[in-house]
């Protein structure tokens, strides 16, 4: 037998130092890493049977099989895979294989520097072997039926190459376990650590003898094959779950990026039941192997709540964590998903818009967190969110499309208004004249609402517009209505409006900017306005509420006063102001708090009552 030693290349010698000194954190990898050299060389193999028929060991069937002996301190992997000659063991293993294996040095000598817990995320191939290993064996011999080899290292530097009888196709590897990584010659630790990173390898694996990776890869898998309870049964097992699935995705695509995806939207939202945040839910794969469980980078965060996989054989498996973060790829699959996702969602529900309706109540708060937070996706988004209206039945929400469907076709904008719930919304003063005119407006009731509308902007080119804007646009018709209403007798004429406005502005100075004569009060005696067209009262309330909390001092901004000179109040208080002045000023101040209450926003409590309680005590006055 002729044994050979040959040298390690200079830059495995720096891998190897670092591997064999550094790395001992996650050291689980390295059977996560052998198990993919393996499955790599068997599916090499398969490939070439299917073409060739001289091929050594031709029953042998593919496998991966490991063997672990306590006593010895052994843990031991063989496969039937292609194999290797002796030239190919001295380069293979000698040498690093990784293109750009320079950089990847560089970076994980970096982190080895940096945090030694880094280091343990980059995938080192089949020297990880040496982070459990005091010496490694690898026996193999090629498909072609050349002779058989055994390498042998300690990872020092040099390594052998000796003639070896008897093998056969394949290769095996033995590791002979260092003092302090014994725990890798117990099966439970090993079995553990297969069904976390290798579960879904196509070759049955056997540990000591047992299959134990019983689940397939569904999502590699051609869909028309797939039966409905393995979807289910998949669902659960990826996902720790009990519930069924609502919706499933399963898609492949070969250009411009190779990937497989399958997604999952659960039927419960654990976290708005107060399990607190959710974490991501869907694995990245390359190739059937995991290289990042929940991953924060394959999916945008406000779709945390899907589960499932993600494979792209495109992604190197010795890519880290930190590396996916800003990996160019990563991002371009991220998009490509994203959207796929969300045009699926779209399509379902077109199909089925009952069934959407449930997922909107459950998960809809996840689509408006994106299109608050996401500007890639809204355009998407904005198809996908619904909202009340006053066309829509109590409690079943519309698309932005079905609005845009029934629109008025000389109407510019899309408009909606806060509340906090239908019945507030519809008794209020900003949609008279919508009701009136059957303009329909879209009721926004929780707090995100009008940042969600207000963050989109637009839909298919009709601007979304908060009805409590001061300068809103009001299709044609109906402003116009309103200022040229024939004045009725008990009207104020154009004189007595104008002195009503002027000492209006003076009585409330200080708490708005502007008190002018509305065009779209029908009943109401007034209502509070926007001049700042970006910011509804809603979202005022909430930046206030926020402030408030964190003792921030609150920027009040002035409103514009609307008022309604139809109205009896407001005429009585045309009169009023001549007959008692003071009385007058205390009604004025109670119709701006009232109209002020109305638009959601904060009034000075105390003052309020105390000054209702001096208006109660006249008026009951005998
Ligand atoms: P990588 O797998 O990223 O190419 P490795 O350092 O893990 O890098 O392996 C180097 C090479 O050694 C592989 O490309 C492959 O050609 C060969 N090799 C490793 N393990 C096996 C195996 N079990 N069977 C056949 N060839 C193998």
């Amino acid at each position: 037998m002729t044994t050979t030693q040959h040298e390690f290349q200079a830059e495995t010698k720096k891998l190897l130092d670092i591997v064999i000194n550094s790395l001992y954190t996650e050291r689980d990898v390295f059977i996560r890493e052998l198990i993919s050299n393996s499955a790599d060389a068997l599916e090499k193999m398969r490939h070439e049977s299917l073409t060739r028929e001289d091929v050594f060991d031709a029953h042998v069937p593919l496998e991966i099989d490991i063997s672990l002996d306590e006593k010895a301190h052994t843990f031991t992997i063989t496969d039937t895979g292609i194999g290797m000659s002796r030239v190919e063991l001295e380069s293979n293993l000698g040498t690093i294989a990784h293109s750009g294996s320079n950089t990847f040095l560089l970076e994980l000598a970096e982190a080895a520097k940096k945090d030694i817990n880094l280091i343990g995320q980059f995938g080192v191939g089949f020297y990880a072997a040496f982070m459990a290993g005091a010496k490694v064996r690898v026996q193999s011999r090629s498909w072609d039926g050349s002779e058989g080899h055994e390498w042998e290292s300690d990872g020092s530097g040099t390594f052998t190459i000796t003639e070896k009888e008897g093998l056969h196709r394949g290769t095996r590897i033995i590791v002979e376990l260092k003092e302090d990584a014994h725990e890798y010659a117990q099966k439970w630790r090993v079995e553990s650590i297969i069904k976390q990173y290798s579960a879904f390898v196509s070759f049955p694996i056997k540990l000591e003898g047992e299959v134990v990776n019983t689940v397939q890869a569904l999502w590699m898998r051609n869909k028309a094959e797939i039966k409905e309870e393995e979807y289910t049964e998949f669902y659960k097992f990826i996902a720790n779950a009990f519930d069924e699935p609502t919706y499933r995705l399963h898609f492949s695509a070969d250009a411009p990026l190779a990937i497989n995806a399958l997604l999952f939207v659960p039927k419960e939202n654990f976290e708005i039941m107060g399990f607190g945040r959710v974490d991501p839910g869907v694995n990245l794969y390359c190739q059937r192997i995991l290289i990042d469980q929940h991953s924060e980078n394959i999916l945008p965060e406000w779709l945390r709540f899907l589960k499932g996989v993600v494979d792209s054989e495109d992604l190197p498996l010795n890519i880290s964590r930190q590396a996916l973060q800003d990996n160019a790829l990563v991002s371009k699959l991220r998009k490509v998903i994203t959207k796929r996702f969300l045009k699926y969602m779209d399509e379902e529900a077109k199909k089925d818009p009952e069934k959407y309706l449930e997922f909107w109540n459950t998960f809809g708060i996840y689509f408006k967190e994106g299109a608050t937070s996401d500007y890639e996706f809204q355009k998407e988004l904005s198809r996908l969110i619904r909202f009340e209206s006053s066309k829509s039945e109590a409690g079943k929400p519309i698309g932005l499309a079905e609005y845009l469907a029934r629109m008025n076709p000389d109407q510019e904008e899309i408009y909606y208004i806060n509340g906090p719930s239908r019945t507030a919304i519809e008794s209020g003063p900003y949609v008279e004249m919508f009701t009136k005119n059957d303009i329909e407006i879209l009721y926004t009731m929780e707090p995100i609402d009008d940042f969600v509308l207000s963050h989109l902007g637009e839909f298919e080119g009709k601007k979304l517009v908060s009805a409590d804007r001061a300068d809103l646009s009001l299709p044609k018709g109906t402003e116009a209505d309103a200022e040229e209403k024939p004045e009725d007798e008990a009207s104020l004429d154009k004189e007595q409006k104008e002195s009503l406005l002027s000492w209006l502005k003076k009585a409330l100075e200080d708490k708005v900017a502007d008190v002018i004569v509305s065009r779209r009060l029908v009943d109401s005696p007034a209502m509070i306005v926007n001049p700042d067209g970006h910011m509804s009262s809603s979202m005022e309330r909430v930046i206030a509420m926020s402030r408030r909390e964190k003792g921030v001092p609150e920027e009040k901004s002035k409103k514009n006063l609307e008022i309604n000179p139809a109205n009896p109040l407001i005429r009585r208080l045309a009169a009023l102001i001549k007959e008692d002045e003071d009385f007058a000023r205390e009604v004025a101040g109670q119709i701006y708090d009232n109209a002020m209450i109305q638009a959601g926003l904060y009034v000075n409590h105390l003052e309020m009552v105390e000054r209702n309680y001096r208006i109660l005590g006249r008026v009951t006055k005998a």
